[in-house]
């Protein structure tokens, strides 16, 4: 079934068993020890609702809005719970039959109004990351009380000091740069293409270095993936369907994703867009960067870096999509590189789509958590392979930390002197 206004399916909360194992896996409830924060007690509150013994009022929506969506119970799961498919559905119910108070509304129709718009958001973003060099952001921030103010101050809070908007040419075959392998076209996304211009450039550095020839279409625009995690479903849909009607005949051996909440959203189109052959194939065709890499093998000339690097595994990279040995792999395959991983790897961030704008209380409790846990590593650099991610343990880690995707340190590996 398509996600929509009908909410959570019996049959997928009845493979729940009660047992509990997801329990300590899930950072709502490690927070807070309330059952109704867990993963359990959601699936509980889905099913008194079906049940017709709760409504759907404040407190059932205040539960799953809390839900970071970091999969970290699907893991956990000895029963193979669809925890993921159950909390889009009831956020997506929430979305099409909830009134939720007006700022709230307000909040996410700013949100939605211009995250997944690059052409909207980049003017923004420059403007942004001037204000905070200019010290907006602390003046924002202590006049903030909450609603639309308090979002932009957090929405500041996230932006680099400097937008990193520069992106490479769109419309344009780059060609391989060793013996052909295949083409393969690369999704460019929403705020990755306005703030992670560096990461699109390492991608085809990396893969033209491979062999493979890196068709980058124009007009892609945003995949779906940040309103469908936040159950804005119709909006999901229509950029989904507007994705694929741009790209669906392009011929390419696989379409290469750098943002792991976006290729869990591009993987998982059937469930937006049920019953569209031209959906499911485009879907059966992204990767993401790590997993296309480690699938291919490497075989370009990888030079010494020298470099500490302590790697976050993202939430939808790790739990959502399974990819978690493919990213080590491929930092431990560039010389003189030693990758470290932080205590609790595998607890959120609080970055999560936008709930570090929305559930910002909660959001920093797990930045500062993830941050601290990584600066103890004393690393040169940190790796993780989410836009979100990076922007999320930028801002509460020392500024002196340098951040990036792990694509961008093969592709420094690839321009480093062996002299
Ligand atoms: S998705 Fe994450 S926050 Fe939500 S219930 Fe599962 S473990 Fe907890
Ligand atoms: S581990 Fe799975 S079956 Fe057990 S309580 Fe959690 S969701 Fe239900």
């Amino acid at each position: 079934m398509s996600v929509g206004a009908t909410g959570p399916e019996r049959k997928l909360i009845d493979t729940c068993v009660h047992c509990g194992f997801c329990l300590p896996a899930c950072p709502t409830y490690q927070l807070s020890s309330n059952e109704a924060e867990s993963p359990r007690g959601r699936i509980d509150l889905m099913r008194r609702y079906l049940d017709g013994a709760i409504g759907l009022d404040a407190d059932f929506v205040a539960h799953i809005d809390s839900c970071l969506g970091c999969m970290a119970c699907v893991k956990a799961c000895p029963s193979g719970v669809d925890y993921e498919t159950l909390i889009v559905e009831a956020k997506s119910m929430i979305h099409a039959s909830f009134q939720r108070p007006s700022r709230q509304r307000l909040v996410r129709k700013v949100i939605f109004a211009i995250m997944p718009y690059p052409a909207r958001m980049r003017p923004l973003a420059r403007l942004g990351s001037l204000s905070k060099r200019l010290g907006v952001e602390r003046i924002a921030k202590g006049r903030a009380s909450g609603g639309v103010a308090a979002t932009l101050a957090s929405a500041l809070a996230l932006l680099p000091r400097v937008a990193n908007s520069a992106v490479p040419a769109r419309n344009r075959l780059y060609s391989a740069s060793a013996p052909r392998r295949g083409v393969v076209g690369l999704l460019t996304g929403c705020v990755s293409s306005v703030l992670f211009g560096s990461t699109e450039q390492a991608a085809i550095d990396v893969l033209c270095a491979e062999g493979f020839d890196v068709l980058v279409p124009g007009g892609q625009g945003c995949c779906g993936a940040l309103a469908e995690h936040a159950g804005e479903a119709p909006l999901a849909r229509r950029l989904a369907g507007a994705l694929v009607a741009r790209l669906g005949r392009e011929q390419v051996d696989a379409w290469i994703t750098t943002s792991a909440g976006c290729g869990s959203t591009l993987k998982s189109y059937d469930r937006l867009l049920p019953g569209n052959p031209a959906s499911r194939e485009f879907s059966e065709r992204v990767r993401d960067i790590h997993e296309f890499l480690y699938q291919q093998g490497l075989r370009a000339d990888y030079k010494p870096l020298g470099m500490r690097v302590a790697y976050h595994p993202a939430c939808h990279l790790a739990n959502a999509q399974g990819i978690v040995d493919e990213p080590l792999a491929l930092l431990r395959a560039i010389p003189g590189c030693e990758v470290v991983l932080p205590g609790q790897s595998g607890t959120c961030c609080g970055s999560a789509g936008i709930y570090n704008l929305v559930e910002p209380a909660t959001a920093q409790v797990l930045g500062k958590a993830k941050a601290s846990s990584i600066a103890e590593l004393h690393a040169d650099v940190v790796a993780t392979g989410n836009p979100g991610c990076l922007l999320q343990i930028a801002r509460y880690s020392d500024p002196g930390l340098a951040s990036a995707h792990p694509v961008e340190l093969l592709a420094r590996s690839l321009r480093a002197s062996t002299a």
